[in-house]
């Protein structure tokens, strides 16, 4: 937990002293260095009305800036090391922030920024505070950061940039590049793109100076196992595929792991995602995206379970690559089939286990010793977490417009106690999918919640403020997301909310749940509407579908017939809503996955 020394002393400083100081850096800062240098000087200029000026400071270490004004005398403290993070050193003439690397230090920034009364907003810069009374005074104390996981990543799947269509490509950025300096703000550090077999790239290069500035590392890879196979090997060695039940080899899937040929073209391949972005700082190996499918069966393979299929080809891409000098994190994949941790071959120390438990319940926490869907999860959870001995990152759903078939689905709670759970067990990297706007609007509480939480800050505060940031309305906003996250933790507890769930009791508590929980969306929404605020509208909207979602899925569940019109018609709701709210998911995206959930409708499972 981030902790505030209370035994510190405090410093007041004043808006005047503030605006007397300049922000020194060390001689030849790096991009992020100079960037949080100037970050810093950007917002203090806001807070005192001053112009603040950057300058050099030879004596000041790589990973340090300092607040304090021309011609003084400051001296650098000696550093308390080992630094975990960054430290906020205030002092009487100076105030010091230091980092153990320069993005830690970039977080210390915006760490102090907060201290002074900056306030941010997952929405956006347009909705962030920063205090501007030229006779405000500060109580600063020495504050000492304890990250609570090593990794704070957020993710998307690549397709959702439509990167063969320049328009929406381009609004997509300009959303994701509101999402990087968020992301900075909040103390996260990494972001995946994730690809799929279909995609012909593995990162949008665009994004990434805006990372990189922020000291923001790239991930790639995600279902790429079936990729690295170039398909044009078929015809002369149908052998390195994987032979199906049906005793022939097979093009699509992943591989014959047991080929030591195949392993090799495989982990070749692999090696070249990477120096293809060539500034990624992992690798995510994961099978194809279907459930018992894409493993080998040959007699060979056959002994092996597909998580330890999955695991030879994580090992022998590690292998290679350690052998490359390459030591970057391969991420192996716990999800659908290979959810339950059946491996009796150590992982290499390089691949770290992804524990992605999509079909979870939502409407309790991950450690919720009631809830019998979630004890299954994480016991094998614990179990991974001693096969990898801790290295296993826990990549979690809270803004996937998929999953939750972009329907409103506020669970700051739920999020709040898995971070305290996931933490408790030693999971030591949380990650958060989403799609952009659609899912910064849509999901606000959601990312709210887990930005404090994995800072080891209280949610409350970040959520008071988020409701305020609706035209003011904290008041209205708060108590309609109070009741919103009441009753869909009452829904979404079976995994994908568009699909009637597989077990009889399920389906029989969903129904209940449904009878109990359709009448009160009404009224959230007109109590919303009667504000006659656009953006309170716009949320009312978001409310009326996420209601006619649920009336669908109550009509499939009454009558097993398709809710194909009431699934229409909740589409045409979010038609009208402005698209500075929905984004180019809510625009492009949402109509191509409700077709999507009407051909597959019993083929679930894709992320
Ligand atoms: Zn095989
Ligand atoms: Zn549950």
């Amino acid at each position: 937990m981030g902790s505030e020394e209370s035994n510190e002393p405090t410093f007041t400083w004043t808006a005047r002293q503030l605006a007397s100081c300049c922000v020194w850096s060390p001689e030849r800062p790096d991009t992020t260095v100079l960037f949080a240098a100037e970050e810093l000087a950007r917002y203090l200029q806001r807070i005192v009305g001053r112009d603040i000026p950057v300058a050099a400071r030879p004596e000041l270490s790589q990973h340090s800036l300092a607040v304090a004004p021309f011609g003084s005398n400051f001296t650098m403290p000696p550093s308390a090391s080992p630094l975990v993070g960054f430290t906020i050193e205030p002092g009487a003439d100076a105030i010091m922030v230091r980092g153990d690397t320069s993005s830690a230090l970039l977080r210390g920034v915006y760490r102090l920024l907060q201290e002074l009364g900056c306030e941010w907003s997952v929405r956006g810069r347009l909705y962030e505070t920063v205090p501007t009374a030229a006779t405000e005074t500060f109580c600063l104390r020495a504050y000492r950061s304890a990250p609570r996981f090593q990794s704070v990543v957020y993710c998307s799947d690549i397709i959702t940039w439509h990167y063969t269509q320049p328009e929406p490509l381009r609004e997509r950025i300009v959303e994701d590049e509101e999402l990087a300096d968020w992301m900075a703000k909040t103390g996260a550090t990494s972001f995946f793109f994730i690809r799929h077999p279909f995609d012909t790239k593995s990162a949008i290069e665009e994004l990434q100076k805006s990372f990189s500035t922020r000291g923001i590392t790239v991930e790639v890879g995600g279902h790429v196992l079936p990729t690295p196979l170039d398909r044009q090997w078929f015809p002369r060695h149908p052998e390195y595929f994987p032979l199906t039940h049906g005793g022939r080899r097979s093009e699509t899937g992943n591989l014959c792991v047991s080929h030591p040929r195949a392993r090799a073209l495989v982990a070749e391949q692999a090696g070249h995602f990477l120096t293809a972005a060539g500034y990624a700082g992992a690798l995510h190996i994961w099978g194809a995206d279907v459930f018992g499918g894409g493993w080998c069966h040959c007699t060979h393979c056959e002994k092996l379970s597909p998580q330890e299929q999955s695991i030879v080809v994580c090992n022998a891409i590690a292998e290679r690559l350690e052998n490359a000098g390459v030591r970057v994190p391969i991420y192996y994949l716990a999800y659908h089939d290979t959810i339950e941790p059946r491996l009796r071959i150590e992982p290499h120390p390089m691949v770290w286990c992804e524990f992605a438990p999509r079909e979870r319940c939502y409407g309790h926490h991950i450690g919720d010793r009631e809830c019998g869907v979630n004890e299954h999860y994480r016991a094998a959870l614990e179990s991974y977490i001693q096969l990898f001995r801790g290295r296993v990152r826990a990549f979690e759903y809270y803004g996937d417009a998929i999953l939750f078939f972009g329907c409103l689905v506020p669970i700051p709670r739920v999020i709040a106690s898995d971070l305290a759970t996931y933490e408790a067990l030693g999971v030591r990297e949380v990650s958060f999918l989403q799609f952009g706007q659609f899912s910064r609007w849509a999901y606000a509480p959601n990312f709210t919640a887990f930005a404090a939480a994995s800072q080891g800050i209280p949610i409350g505060p970040a959520l008071e403020r988020l409701w305020s940031q609706w035209d003011g309305k904290a008041q209205v906003v708060g108590s309609v997301f109070a009741d919103l996250e009441e009753t869909m933790r009452a829904l979404v507890r079976y995994g994908d909310v568009r699909l009637p769930p597989k077990r009889r009791t399920q389906r029989s508590d969903l129904r209940r749940a449904l009878s109990a929980h359709l009448p009160r969306f009404t009224a959230m929404a007109d109590e919303l509407d009667s504000h006659r605020s656009p953006s309170l509208h716009a949320l009312a909207l978001l409310v009326r579908y996420t209601q006619t979602v649920f009336e669908g899925v109550a009509h499939e569940l009454d009558t097993g017939q398709a809710a194909d019109a009431i699934f229409s018609h909740a589409l045409s709701i979010l038609q009208s809503v402005d698209r500075t709210y929905k984004g180019v998911w809510g625009e492009f995206d949402l109509a191509v996955i409700h077709d999507l959930y009407k051909a597959a409708h019993l083929v679930p499972g894709w992320s």
